[in-house]
């Protein structure tokens, strides 16, 4: 039995569609990075963990994969019109490039903490801006942006006369007045709905740069445009980023795109879903949001325990990424629950053997062949988690004697169970995965555990009081 063709959701025409390279078994893919204005919240990290799914599924594959991720470290301007990061540099008294590397940092550090592994290209939006000024050249060329009062912004009437707006989104260019993030200096626009592609810089902002079209910076939409063509080329493959993108960001990039050439296209849009917090968007802005740090440490105000990287990790990926995922302590505690039992069977199965019970006719091909079709169908990892429990029983089952596989059957499985789990969803199991500070950890909450069973409360009153002091809270009502 073979395992279906792979399969993913292309947000451009709505439908599921088969993944053809535009070279075989290689794969381009853009995925729109972080604004490092901020720490990166949970909501930010599962868009990020679903990309890193698909890079190494791409991987797994065989595929040499370019995978370009972008730091947004100018342009991405508020609805009062400032630059977030210049923003944020007046406020703390900082440099600009003090903001964009301290949360450059916490980005990827956040990220290797979840085991999400590094893009193989991460440029700043900030040194590519000689390429973003030739690229607005050619569009103001090919008649679709003009100047006006040293800034340069894209002409959306002239652009309808030939190509279609709203391909992605099929939002109509109306809606691009309430969701502009440029109110303040409308003035200079021709039409309320054209986009800035160059903002002319007044004396007090601090990132700006030379142009021909006098001092100023570029905006948003024009750096992803930028480093996609540069680092992949006038077509490529996969374009990804979080649904909130899809407008106007990502429509506004493919119309950039076409003013640019015709040659110019992305063959797969993919958006990921939002993480929820009380059934609303976790938001860097509302402050509706929660750091990975202060969830892990057990030291936020909304959840009482602490939960490890890999049990966030697991819970983001109990659920498709195409769904809204809202979360809770108990959805948490059920994903800590689960990946508990993965750990448990992973340790079993290292040292399965056949027993004298009667033979399972389990069918692990036909299992492997499954758990590929999950991956597959627009990757899947709810499902295949499924198919992932389903073999956990037989793994239990062998282990306490109560069925056998074949040797040849528990070889197969001790290969292709951590395929499945470390390599594709990047969960670390292995005691030797976890960091050192994780091993002494689980070290000391054991110390802690016998100190309690033994009723000396003295010492397991100043553990748990010298963890608290370092971000470690114990809570032992649960
Ligand atoms: P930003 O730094 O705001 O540009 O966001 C970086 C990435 O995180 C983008 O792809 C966003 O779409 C994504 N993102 C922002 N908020 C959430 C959320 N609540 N859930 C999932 N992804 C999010
Ligand atoms: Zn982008």
């Amino acid at each position: 039995m073979l395992s279906k063709p792979l399969v993913l959701y292309n947000s451009l025409s709505g439908k599921k569609e088969e993944f053809k390279p535009l070279k075989k078994n290689h794969l381009g893919i853009y995925v729109c990075g972080p604004t490092v204005y901020s720490n990166v919240h949970l909501g930010n990290c599962r868009t990020f963990i679903s990309f890193d799914i698909i890079y190494r599924y791409f991987m797994h594959k065989g595929y040499k994969v370019r995978y370009v991720r972008n730091i947004t470290d100018v342009g991405h301007l508020e609805d009062d019109g400032q630059d977030r990061i210049n923003k944020k540099a007046k406020l703390e008294k900082l440099e600009p490039m003090e903001v964009s590397n301290k949360y450059t940092n916490d980005f990827k550090d956040t990220l290797k903490e979840f085991n999400v592994l590094p893009p193989s290209i991460e440029p700043l939006a900030s040194g590519h801006i000689i390429e973003q000024i030739e690229i607005i050249k050619k569009i103001i060329d090919n008649g679709f942006a003009y100047e006006s009062n040293g800034s340069i912004y894209f002409d959306l009437d002239e652009f309808r006369k030939e190509y279609k707006y709203g391909k992605l989104s099929g939002r109509e260019i109306d809606e691009l007045i309430s969701n502009t993030r440029e109110l303040t200096s409308q003035d200079d626009k021709r039409k309320p709905y054209d986009f800035a592609l160059w903002k002319k810089a007044d004396s007090k902002h601090l990132m700006k740069w030379t142009s021909p079209w006098g001092i100023g910076f570029p905006g948003w939409h024009i750096e992803c445009t930028t480093m996609s063509h540069k680092y992949l080329g006038e077509k490529f493959d996969i374009h990804g980023g979080g649904i909130d993108l899809k407008f106007p960001h990502h429509e506004c990039e493919i119309a950039q795109s076409d003013a640019l050439s015709k040659n110019h296209s992305v063959n797969y849009w993919m958006h990921t879903n939002m993480l929820t917090l009380n059934n609303k968007k976790m938001s860097k802005s509302t402050g509706n949001n929660i750091l990975p740090k202060d969830l892990i440490s057990g030291k936020n105000k909304v959840f009482k325990n602490a939960y490890s990287s890999n049990i966030i990790r697991f819970f983001f990926l109990q659920a498709h990424y195409r769904n809204v995922l809202d979360i809770s302590e108990e959805a948490l505690k059920a994903s800590e629950k689960g990946f508990n039992k993965i750990v448990d069977a992973s340790e079993k199965l290292e040292s399965l053997k056949e027993n004298k019970s009667p033979e399972s006719n389990y069918d692990i091909e036909g299992w492997i062949n499954k758990c590929y079709d999950c991956m597959n169908d627009d990757f899947n990892t709810p499902k295949l988690i499924a198919e992932i429990f389903t073999v956990i029983k037989l793994i239990n089952k062998v282990h306490d004697g109560k069925e056998s596989i074949n040797s040849k059957k528990i070889k197969l499985l001790k290969n292709i169970f951590p395929v499945f789990i470390s390599e594709i969803l990047g969960l670390k199991i292995d005691k030797d995965d976890s960091s050192d500070s994780d091993a002494l950890l689980d070290v000391i909450i054991r110390i802690r555990d016998e100190a309690r069973k033994n009723k000396d409360y003295k010492t397991s009153d100043i553990i748990r009081n010298r963890l608290s002091k370092i971000g470690y809270n114990i809570n032992d009502n649960d």
